[in-house]
């Protein structure tokens, strides 16, 4: 592979933190003296590789939309030097940052991996040194051109993926769409990669960045008992969007309609209302029961079967390219990047 090129951009997350006395933290130049360990980084079958690192370094709890401007910003500077890029990024939500940055970079035709670790690489047991190699080989090849995620022996889409256990080293899974790579023996791709010959809407020719803007969006699980009378202080209207985690298919309780008329409200207001299923896996289908109906009625779109994690990225983006609400609230419903199941 050596006559590939890739570009590992380093923004922190476990994978390169040391202890200290308040516990694992991102350290300028670690991950490097770490690397600089790794002999098999200089074999033949790995592609040759330039490294850059953000400072600061972030635990990914941190991480916010300016981040996801740098990270795409940085693969737009270099797109034109390397074959692909690899990402290491924490895992607290690097679900969401693979989320977003599928779609900030419309007209993406190169491969951008995802990866971190549950344990540092300095540690004895750091699943690090697989997590790297693996994301470095996927990014060199070239077969999966769009935004992935790679993790403990799964390579899934971006926008896809879930960071289901805090604990267990195969720490990401993809509910609701298969894997698109498992690296076993041998690295098996299953062909679910995205078709780039397919145009998506909003999606260019070239490669086109789309900053970022904060946007105010909340995000309201519904639970049993649920007192809706607790969110009247928040001013809905004044909100961009508002993703409902519901139950099952869309639903809600109907023991009280002030969320339905909150809802109402702020949608008349042009926020942009989204129900997800709190369900790991399966999809919305709003109207399906009584239960649900009322959503529809107060002007709330349906998620499908798009994670929270893809919804809220995708809400951002679109919220960044100032498009009008009615053309937001059709596209949310819409399949941009491999997202949503229609
Ligand atoms: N808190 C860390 C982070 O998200 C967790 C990790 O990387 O695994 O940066």
């Amino acid at each position: 592979m050596k006559n590939k090129k890739i570009l590992i951009i380093h923004t922190g997350g476990t994978i390169g933190m040391v202890r200290t006395e308040s516990g694992y933290a991102p350290q300028t130049g670690a991950l490097m003296n770490e690397l600089r360990q790794i002999r098999d980084l200089t074999s033949p079958d790995l592609p040759d590789w330039d490294i850059v690192e953000f400072d600061p370094l972030l635990d990914s709890t941190n991480v916010r939309y300016e981040q996801w401007n740098s990270i795409a910003e940085t693969i737009a500077d270099n797109y034109c030097s390397y074959d692909g890029f690899v990402v290491l990024h924490g895992t607290d939500t690097l679900a969401y940052s693979a989320s977003a940055l599928s779609f900030m970079l419309e007209g993406l035709d190169k491969p951008v991996v995802f990866t971190g670790s549950q344990i540092p690489l300095c540690e004895l047991r750091s699943d690090g040194r697989d997590n790297l190699i693996t994301a470095m080989m996927v990014a060199a090849e070239g077969r999966v051109r769009e935004v992935t995620l790679y993790f403990g022996g799964s390579l899934m889409r971006g926008n896809r993926a879930i960071k289901y256990s805090a604990d267990r080293i195969t720490a990401f899974t993809s509910p609701n769409y298969p894997v698109l790579a498992s690296a076993g023996i041998s690295i098996e791709y299953t062909g679910q990669e995205m078709n780039t010959n397919v145009k998506h809407p909003l999606h260019s020719n070239t490669l086109n960045v789309i900053r970022m803007r904060p946007c105010r969006i909340g995000v309201i699980k519904i639970v049993p008992g649920i007192q809706f009378e607790i969110f009247e202080p928040i001013r809905f209207e004044e909100l961009d969007g508002l993703i409902l985690e519901s139950f099952g298919k869309g639903n809600i309780p109907q023991y009280d309609p002030a969320l339905t008329r909150l809802i109402s409200e702020a949608s008349k207001s042009g926020t942009i209302v989204t129900v997800c299923t709190q369900c790991t896996a399966g999809s919305i289908s709003l109207g399906i029961y009584k239960a649900g109906s009322a959503l529809v009625e107060a002007g709330a779109v349906s998620g499908g079967n798009m994670t929270t994690e893809a919804a809220l990225a995708k809400l951002t983006y679109l919220l960044s390219k100032e498009l009008p609400r009615e053309e937001i609230r059709r596209l949310m419903q819409v399949d941009l990047r491999g997202e949503l199941t229609t």
